[in-house]
């Protein structure tokens, strides 16, 4: 939609189509499938924003549109995927704002119009959507992997953030029980589809050393909940940060919330690969903010961050904890 430009000009564009045709954020990155080092393309869809949208930390309302329509889908998506060198892009990633089988922010046309795309990519192996567990049923899925390949996975991912009941539902506001996480484990075991589990580091009321430990049982419990079933366990572990306008911005801003240092998540990292649990390959530290916030990511003291930092991304890609080995700074504390 166009308007006219009050002096006469040429017509301005609307909101409408100056974003909706836009997707929200494109990233190419290291990762790992089943030992192999590859590339993961994440591409984020500008999407009518989450029905539930009541999570503390979230701050995907700002990607999201109300008026975005299948049409601009399809658009975000052709335009997107013109922008990235997809080669060797092995892995797909297509969050959206919310959930991507809620039909009202992700249409079954549209959701099926990027599973025929994804199929003709002949590197993509694997495809992965999000979804809270209120909107995933067998069939939706069933749908989806019929439009993939057979040499193409599907893996469905779900935001489990804390194993913690309190944390989970009373600090995060996730509106998730353990029954719901164990069913939505159910579908993926029915449809042979990979689970990714979404961990969030550093919930506000935790102390260091307890986000350590409740981000380690976190995904124990993950890995316990996958392989009871049989299944790969893939697990996301996204180290805070700031979005605008969200409940922890005011925390942060008020001086009353800190955000864990990377020296923390690599610990992480270390302690869930020991667990007798752990999925090997199966770990992916997000590190980036989403274009939801610039400067309030996960830090260190400034001087170290960019080595630390490219260190864990390295890791994404080799799984190979000896990234880490050699980093040094004067702000590493005595424990890590
Ligand atoms: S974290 Fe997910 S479920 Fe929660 S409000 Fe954000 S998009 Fe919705
Ligand atoms: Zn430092």
């Amino acid at each position: 939609m166009k308007t006219e430009n009050k002096k006469g000009g040429a017509p301005e564009l609307t909101k409408e189509t100056s974003l909706d045709n836009k997707p929200a954020f494109i990233a190419r990155g290291p990762a790992n499938i089943y030992g192999e080092e590859t590339k993961m393309l994440t591409f984020i869809f500008r999407t009518p924003p989450c029905a539930y949208n009541k999570c503390t930390m979230c701050g995907f309302d700002n990607n999201a549109s109300c008026s975005v329509i299948h049409e601009n889908i399809v658009k975000q998506y052709q335009d997107g995927i013109k922008t990235v060198d997809l080669k060797g892009v092995k892995k797909l990633d297509f969050p959206t704002a919310g959930s991507f089988y809620n039909d009202n922010e992700m249409s079954s046309k549209s959701r099926a119009y990027l599973f025929k795309e994804a199929a003709k990519l002949p590197e993509v192996k694997h495809v992965m959507v999000e979804t809270r567990v209120d909107y995933l049923t067998l069939e939706k899925v069933i749908d989806s992997q019929k439009l993939l390949r057979s040499d193409q996975k599907l893996e469905l991912a779900i935001g489990l953030e804390s194993a913690n009941d309190k944390v989970r539902n009373i600090v995060l506001h996730k509106g998730l029980t353990k029954t719901g996480y164990e069913h939505f484990a159910d579908i993926c075991q029915e449809t042979g589809s990979r689970m990714r589990s979404y961990i969030l580091i550093g919930s506000p009321t935790l102390t260091e050393s307890e986000v350590i430990e409740d981000t380690v049982e976190t995904a124990r419990y993950a890995y316990e909940v996958a392989n009871a079933r049989g299944i790969e366990a893939f697990l996301a572990i996204k180290p805070m940060f700031i979005p605008k306008g969200t409940g922890i911005e005011k925390q942060f801003e008020e001086g009353k919330y800190q955000l864990p240092t990377l020296w923390n998540v690599i610990e992480i990292v270390k302690k869930i690969t020991k667990l007798k649990e752990y999925q090997p390959n199966s770990i992916w530290v997000g590190m980036y903010d989403e274009n939801l916030s610039s400067d309030r990511f996960t830090h260190n003291c400034g001087k170290c961050d960019k080595k630390v930092a490219e260190a864990i991304i390295r890791y994404n890609g080799t799984q190979d904890l000896k990234e880490f080995e050699g980093l040094r700074c004067e702000c590493k504390g005595k424990d890590n």
